[in-house]
C-alpha cells in the first residue's frame, strides 16, 4: 500500500481516482496488499441516516446548520457498510461481517462481495468484530439461517462486549465459540487488536502491521467522514459514550498521522481506505 508523501503525488488520490492502488477491484470489493498480507475492503452496502444523528460537541443536534460541505441523498447521511479481509500467512481473517437480512434491504451484500473477490466464505476461520452493533456482526448468519462462513474456527469478541454479544438470540450458536480479547491481543502474525472504547462497550480497531506498513482498521471511529476528519469533535448520536468516543478519535487520528499508515473504516465510502494528514482545527482523509 503507498503512501503519497507530497502534495503533488497526494493530488492524484482523488475520490475519482478511487482503488487505483488496488491490485484487484471489483464493484463490491477493492483488494490491496500490505506487506506480507492481503487487505480485501468488501462492500455489505448503505444505510441512509437523518442529519440529526450527527451531534455537535455538547451533543445537541444541527438545526439548518448542517455545514454545506457534507452531501446529503434526499436529505439523509449516506453511511457506507464494509468489512475488511485479511489474508494473514494461513489465516482468513474477516473484521466485521455486515448485517445479512437483519437491519435494511440495502445491506447484507459481503458474501456476495467475497465471492466476487474470488474468496468462498468457507475459507474464512477467524472473524474479529469490532463492536455488537448489527451491520458489524449480524451477518455471522446468513439472510437463510445458515452460518455464513462453514469454515468458522475463531470468533473473537472485546471482553467488553460478551454480555452485549451473549444477549443476541441470532447469534446464540456461537456462544460456545466465542472468545473475549482485549488490547494488544495477536490474532495472528500481522493483526492486533487495539482498544478504541467510546462508541459502543469493548469498541476495538485492529492494526495490521508488515513490511514495514500499517493498517489501522477502526470500526466506527468516523460516521460522517466528510464532517468528521475536519472537526473531530463531532459526535454520532449513538456513540454509547460521546466524551469517550472523541477522545478515541482524537488519539486514533494522531497514531495514524504517520508515514506509511493508512486507515479503514466501516462506514468510511467505500473501499473506506485511505490515509490521514493533519491540517488546521483537524485532520484531511485521502481515499486510495
Ligand atoms: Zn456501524
Amino acid at each position: 500500500m503507498r503512501k503519497a508523501t507530497d502534495a503533488k503525488d497526494a493530488s492524484i488520490h482523488g475520490t475519482s481516482t478511487i482503488c487505483q492502488d488496488a491490485i484487484g477491484a471489483g464493484e463490491n470489493f477493492c483488494k490491496f496488499t500490505l506487506g506480507k498480507t492481503t487487505v480485501i475492503a468488501l462492500r455489505d452496502g448503505y444505510v441512509d441516516m437523518p442529519t440529526t444523528r450527527l451531534r455537535k460537541p455538547d451533543g445537541q443536534p444541527f438545526q439548518g446548520d448542517l455545514p454545506p460541505s457534507i452531501p446529503l441523498v434526499d436529505g439523509k447521511l449516506r453511511l457506507s457498510v464494509n468489512a475488511f479481509l485479511i489474508i494473514d500467512g494461513d489465516n482468513h481473517i474477516l473484521i466485521d461481517t455486515g448485517a445479512a437480512d437483519s437491519w435494511a434491504p440495502t445491506l447484507g451484500r459481503l458474501p456476495q462481495s467475497l465471492r466476487e473477490a474470488g474468496v468462498d466464505p468457507s475459507l474464512v476461520d477467524t472473524v474479529a468484530i469490532t463492536h455488537t452493533h448489527e451491520d458489524h456482526v449480524n451477518g455471522l448468519v446468513a439472510a437463510d439461517g445458515s452460518n455464513a462462513f462453514p469454515g468458522l474456527k475463531r470468533l473473537f469478541i472485546p471482553s467488553q462486549a460478551i454480555p452485549l454479544f451473549d444477549n443476541i438470540d441470532r447469534l446464540a450458536r456461537f456462544r460456545n465459540l466465542r472468545a473475549a480479547i482485549g488490547d494488544g491481543f495477536r490474532i495472528g502474525q500481522s493483526v492486533m487488536a487495539v482498544s478504541a472504547l467510546g462508541h459502543e462497550l469493548g469498541h476495538t480497531a485492529y492494526e495490521v502491521k508488515s513490511g514495514g506498513s500499517t493498517l489501522l482498521i477502526w470500526g466506527d471511529t468516523v460516521h460522517v467522514p466528510a464532517a468528521q476528519f475536519d472537526r473531530p469533535e463531532l459526535a454520532w448520536e449513538f456513540d454509547a459514550d460521546q466524551d469517550k468516543a472523541r477522545a478515541s478519535r482524537l488519539r486514533l487520528l494522531q497514531r495514524c498521522d504517520k508515514p506509511s499508515h493508512f486507515i479503514a473504516g466501516a462506514h468510511l465510502e467505500f473501499p473506506g481506505i485511505g490515509y490521514v494528514t493533519r491540517q488546521a482545527g483537524g485532520y484531511r482523509f485521502t481515499p486510495l
